[in-house]
């Protein structure tokens, strides 16, 4: 028999658990679709020292950890699969996982925040995994005593360039312009870091590498581009690290509700309604401005209070 619930949440950020904890303790059916990264961004980020209520900082994977926990305190559950596709063109909803599994739900939250953006250059494929990375958190630890590159001139870059010199020997921030969107506070941090030192004006045209004896790949070099005189040079290049933004986890979503031009679920007003009734988006599947772990949580909070209201008058 197909599971029903009456809320369904696709996503285990911030976002996705913030909505479970609140609908839970509201006494609704309610489980979370944890998907492909169980917990979200978070667990490949290293200190969060910006959530309120952590005086003193907590580790990504730790915070999501305890989020997860206190959402199943009061009765929601998570499901390990991640859905495929999606009905919602009539009720209940019909969500199909990976398993090949079918449940239906009478309303659903969308909270499938975002994933890391690549540049798309030559050879970016070919040595992902082999000296390229898009999470330091994840692979900085392999680089250690070793040179390498961070790509992007916002927070997400100074704070992977920076994380990065408790490992490598130096680490090179290349951005394509000489204006930098990061904060303050974090330029700063690199700019005084003696580890770290910057190329501005510069894009990477290709990565090369080579084929070791043991068949693995292995990155090698990088060809850079000046973006104002359009000079080339090749440098050597242990790893590399592309952070350079994000991009809406929402293709599930693409052409069955309503979007803006880069895939961000478009919500109504200051609420988490979207188009379709009875389907709800919170997070940065809806957030393309803010994208914090403490905004995405409180939109989380409204998408609950929202489809419980909404639950209370279509059903009582
Ligand atoms: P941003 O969009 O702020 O910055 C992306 C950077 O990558 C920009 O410098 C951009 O260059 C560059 N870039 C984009 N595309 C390319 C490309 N194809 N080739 C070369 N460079 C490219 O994204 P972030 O992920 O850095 O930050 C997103 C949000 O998350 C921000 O609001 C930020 O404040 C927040 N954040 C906060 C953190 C914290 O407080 N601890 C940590 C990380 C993120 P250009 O400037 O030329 O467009």
């Amino acid at each position: 028999m197909t599971e029903h619930h009456q809320i369904c949440i696709i996503g285990s950020g911030p976002a996705g658990f913030t909505a479970a904890l609140y609908a839970s303790r509201a006494r609704l059916n309610v489980v979370v679709f944890e998907g492909h990264q169980p917990g979200g961004q978070l667990t490949i980020t290293t200190e969060v020292e910006n959530y309120p209520g952590f005086e003193h900082g907590i580790m990504g994977p730790e915070m999501m950890d305890v989020f997860r926990k206190q959402a199943h305190r009061f009765g929601s559950s998570s499901i390990y699969e991640t859905i495929t596709s999606v009905d919602m063109s009539k009720r209940p909803f019909t969500l199909t996982s990976d398993s090949n599994k079918t449940y239906t739900c009478d309303s659903i939250i969308i909270s499938t925040g975002a994933a890391a953006k690549l540049l798309g250059s030559k050879g970016e494929q070919e040595y992902m995994g082999f000296g390229i990375s898009a999470c330091a958190t994840c692979d900085g630890f392999f680089f250690r005593n070793q040179h390498v590159y961070v790509v992007g001139g916002g927070d997400t870059a100074m704070e992977e360039a920076n994380y990065l010199t408790r490992f490598a020997s130096k680490v090179t921030i290349l951005h394509r312009r000489d204006e930098f969107r990061a904060s303050k506070i974090m330029l700063e941090r690199c700019q005084n870091n003696p580890k770290i030192e910057f190329m501005i004006n510069t894009t990477v045209d290709e990565y090369i590498g080579e084929t070791l004896p043991t068949g693995l790949r292995k990155l090698t070099s990088l060809k850079l581009r000046n973006t104002v005189t359009n000079e080339e040079s090749i440098v050597p290049a242990d790893g590399i690290f592309v952070a350079i933004g994000h991009k809406p986890n929402t293709d599930l979503f693409k052409g069955k509700i309503d979007m803006d031009d880069t895939g961000y679920i478009q919500t109504v007003g200051k609420s988490s309604f979207t188009n379709i009734e009875g389907v709800f988006a919170c997070g940065d599947a809806q957030d393309s401005v803010y994208r914090q772990a403490i905004t995405a949580a409180g939109s989380g909070c409204m998408a609950a209070i929202d489809a419980e209201r909404w639950l209370e008058a279509q059903y009582g």
